[in-house]
């Protein structure tokens, strides 16, 4: 879906309300509050009201839109061009939507914390884990050694004839296996081929996983395709952020692994997001509230 198609669609409060209220709610309603099944019409256009407990809801309330002060298309907007896979900094798009630079930067933040894995979908089959740092001219520093680095923890599907499945990227405190192991084990079935290189860190992999095992690096004659996302993913950082901070790494990497896995999806991965922004709606507002905060 082209930007121009988008702002077509979805241009008007009143296109986006009415999206959010479809994906939301259908035909079907559940109070937030009292898990009523049965409402009336609320105050206003397309607000419901719980006709038991009375609670006024609208389409936007507990989702990634409740209490945004601008209009939605521009929310929408943005979404968008966070969804696409160039991505775009706070700056750009305050100025393209004409927000102010730190409403924009609040409301990107927000949306982030709407692309990080559910971690209902396990990586299966082949899967390639290495870590690699983020952190600026460190980043050419050799080995392990961590100074301010910043070190990441990735997982790769590997399919037949180098391609790639889904990838997940995540910032980890060290290299022990106490971090490690957990994260994997949250993020790939226990029978999946899990392939590592010969780093200690990785020895006793095969307790969790029974298939694991350790392949010796051969300075990027093997692990091409860990090799290439992992600079794919540094790619996409550097044009995200300049300033890496470090409290917000995550959401970038979750961004960053949030369109990989959707790139071969025939739905635009916008609507995609916006949908998810109202599955996880309640778990993941005091989320936002404290990223905001
Ligand atoms: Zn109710």
């Amino acid at each position: 879906m082209t930007v121009i198609g988008f702002m077509k669609r979805f241009g008007t409060q009143k296109a986006c309300l009415e999206h959010l209220s479809n994906k939301k709610w259908g035909q079907s309603f559940l109070c937030s509050r009292c898990k009523c099944a049965v409402y009336t019409e609320g105050n206003t256009y397309l607000d419901r009201r719980c006709n038991n407990c009375k609670y006024n809801e609208g389409a936007t309330a507990n989702t990634l839109f409740h209490g945004v002060k601008f209009p939605l298309p521009k929310a929408f907007l943005i979404c968008y061009r966070l969804s696409t896979k160039k991505g775009m900094s706070s700056h750009e798009i305050a100025k393209e939507v004409g927000i102010t630079q730190k409403t924009a930067w609040i409301f990107c933040a927000k949306v982030r914390a709407f692309m990080n894995s559910s971690g209902l979908h396990l990586l299966e089959g082949e899967v390639h884990v290495d870590e690699c740092v983020i952190g600026g001219k460190e980043e050419k520093k050799p080995g392990r050694s961590l100074g301010k680095k910043k070190p990441v923890l990735m997982t790769v599907e590997v399919r037949a004839k180098g391609k790639i499945g889904r990838v997940y990227a995540k910032r980890i405190a060290n290299y022990q296996k106490e971090t490690i192991y957990p994260i994997l084990e949250g993020h790939i079935k226990s029978d999946a081929k899990v392939v590592t290189d010969a780093y200690p860190s990785y020895d006793k992999l095969n307790e969790k996983f029974a298939q694991a095992k350790q392949v010796k690096s051969m300075k990027g004659a093997n692990f091409l395709e860990m090799h290439q996302q992992i600079m794919n993913m540094k790619g996409a950082l550097r044009g995200l952020h300049h300033k890496s901070s470090d409290k917000h790494l995550q959401g970038y990497l979750d961004q960053h692994c949030f369109r990989t896995n959707r790139r071969t999806m025939k739905e635009p991965i916008v609507l995609n997001l916006i949908e998810k922004a109202l599955v996880n709606r309640i778990v993941n507002y005091k989320y936002l509230k404290a990223i905001a905060a």
